[in-house]
């Protein structure tokens, strides 16, 4: 008798993301009606780095199809880091700005803290991203005004796709500021048990396959492997690793697989952090492209909407 494996069910981002910047839309047109003006994202895009060319590039598409204006500000490579403050420091004094990006990484001459630095600069109430210290405080506090993107993102999609949270354990591979750290305390306030875990833990496919629901969050291709799951886990991946190597490609999706056929057509596919196998253990799970990376830049919309609206109502 053939046995037939079980396959994950896909918690689709990109349907999620799409619902929520559809919300958005009555939104924008009351605000644009009371205020005269469209909501507003200043965006400071700093050195030559391909990648965040194209994230940039989709944020500015995705604000302008829902009638959200940008201002993008442009800086080369060579630039220093008191013209990247200055650009913040324009977007900050100007009435008509209501939310400011500021797209990682700064170039690398710009100095170590220059990200920290730079985002301590915007004001709190347009930081969008909410890396500013007083956010990330009120968020610890769970009275976040503004909670960044992709974190926001993943408990959306969770809630969306029915995942229990609350009571559960939640294990966070990852504890980046960006991601790892404020994903943990949200699921926290939806009372999850959680586990941080990183490069220094222990044992860490077995602790992971104790998790209810597993975030992995480490930008390592395929590093989570079916080890880590417990059966009929919710899994997702946050990792976005770009593979140019085909031997890579054909060592984790296999030989004749969409991907590598997809990769001897670009020279480059993505990957997550999880590896695909995982889909015959886990009970859901998220893919790479059209998982978290689509709600990032819908939370990103949904804040920058939220910003405006506070700041019209304060005005
Ligand atoms: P990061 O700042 O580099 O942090 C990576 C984390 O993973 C660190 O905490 C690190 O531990 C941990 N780690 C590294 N190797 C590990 C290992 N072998 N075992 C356990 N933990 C390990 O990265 P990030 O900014 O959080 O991003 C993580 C991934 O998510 C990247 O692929 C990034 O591209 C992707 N991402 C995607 C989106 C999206 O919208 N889809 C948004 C943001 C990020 P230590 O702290 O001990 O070094």
């Amino acid at each position: 008798m053939a046995v037939t494996k079980t396959i994950a069910r896909v918690l689709d981002g990109s349907a999620a993301a799409n619902d929520i910047r559809e919300s958005l839309r009555p939104r924008i047109e009351a605000f644009t009606e009371i205020g005269g003006r469209p909501p507003t994202l200043g965006i400071l895009l700093a050195g030559d780095d391909a990648g965040s060319a194209v994230y940039v590039r989709n944020k500015v598409q995705r604000s302008e199809e829902l009638g959200i204006e940008t201002i993008l500000e442009r800086l080369p490579s060579t630039a220093s880091f008191d013209e990247a403050l200055a650009v913040v420091e324009r977007f900050n004094a100007n009435s008509q700005v209501d939310g400011i990006l500021v797209q990682s990484p700064l170039p690398t001459g710009m100095g170590a803290d220059a990200e920290q630095r730079v985002f301590e600069t915007i004001d709190p109430a347009k930081d969008v991203d909410g890396f500013h210290p007083l956010n990330v405080g009120r968020l610890v506090q769970k009275r976040a005004a503004l909670t960044a993107c992709t974190p926001s993102g993943i408990i959306e999609l969770l809630d969306r796709s029915n995942v229990e949270i609350s009571g559960r354990h939640a294990i966070v591979i990852g504890r980046s500021d960006i991601v790892g750290k404020p994903l943990a305390i949200l699921l926290l306030h939806r009372n999850a048990t959680v586990t941080i875990c990183h490069s220094r833990t222990k044992d860490l496919a077995r602790l992971a396959s104790t998790a209810d629901i597993l975030i992995a969050a480490i930008g390592r291709p395929a590093y989570v492997t079916p080890a880590f799951i417990k059966p009929g886990a919710t899994v997702i991946d946050v990792g976005t690793n770009a593979l140019t190597n085909r031997d890579q490609v054909e060592t984790i999706f296999g030989d004749g697989s969409k991907k590598l056929v997809a990769f001897d057509k670009r020279g480059q596919v993505w990957s997550g952090d999880v590896h695909p196998d995982v889909a015959f253990v886990a009970g859901a799970l998220t893919p790479v492209p059209g998982g978290v990376g689509p709600l990032t830049i819908a939370m990103l919309l949904s804040n920058t909407v939220k910003a405006a609206e506070t700041r019209q109502e304060s005005s």
